[in-house]
């Protein structure tokens, strides 16, 4: 949701300077005329500054959140991927890889949101891929493609398909770098299946984004 924060540009005594980004705050508002609610105060519960030392972190963290606002619809309460906007914001501030946790994010919202691809089986005739081989991905059709059915134009190897349910079922984001390889076709297919399933591309809402924030806010 979005609220109007009056008078928090001219005097930073009212909000005490907490209005910052990645900032996690209990805020306490009144309905306005319209979407837009009244900012009455907020208390900081937690401030993940350290995301501010690192341009990668500041994009990784400004990215999860334009999926977020884009996925989620308005006013529509999602306990778990604001669980899981909460972990990658405390993992971001502790210094994780940016571009893996930012991959994690996104494929545990998917999944959360119920638009998990199917990665186990031939999204058209259910057919299950070798072990240890690599398959060829449609993002447009939502999974893997068996060399029958017309395959994908991407490839996930089998070292990237492994990764991904690891992700898909887990909740912490790596301390470690991937292998390039892997990172790339991860990278790829959540591409492809973010523009098949919406109009507007990551990067195209994260500039969106910052910039309805700051209108928003002050
Ligand atoms: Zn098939």
């Amino acid at each position: 949701m979005s609220a109007l924060a009056r008078g928090a540009r001219k005097s930073q005594r009212r909000f005490g300077g907490a209005l910052q980004p990645y900032v996690l705050m209990n805020v306490y508002f009144r309905p306005g005329r319209g979407d837009l609610a009244h900012l009455e105060r907020v208390s900081v519960d937690r401030s993940f500054h350290e995301i501010l030392r690192s341009l990668g972190a500041i994009g990784a963290a400004g990215a999860a959140l334009a999926v977020i606002r884009e996925r989620v619809p308005d006013h529509e309460p999602e306990p778990a991927v604001f669980d899981t906007a909460v972990r990658l914001l405390t993992a971001l501030n502790e210094g994780v890889p940016a571009e893996e946790a930012l991959l994690c994010l996104q494929i545990r919202v998917l999944a959360l949101l119920g638009f998990a691809p199917t990665l186990d089986r031939c999204v058209h005739c259910g057919k299950t891929p070798a072990q240890g081989r690599s398959a060829s991905f449609d993002g447009v059709r939502g999974g893997i493609v068996c060399r029958a059915c017309g395959g994908g134009r991407l490839v996930l190897s089998a070292d990237a398909l492994r990764r991904w349910a690891v992700v898909q079922a887990t909740s912490e984001f790596p301390e470690e770098p991937w292998p390039d390889r892997e990172r790339e076709e991860i990278h790829d297919a959540l591409a492809e299946l973010d523009t098949s399933h919406a109009t507007v591309s990551v990067r195209e809402r994260t500039a969106a984004a910052s910039g309805r924030w700051g209108r928003r806010i002050s």
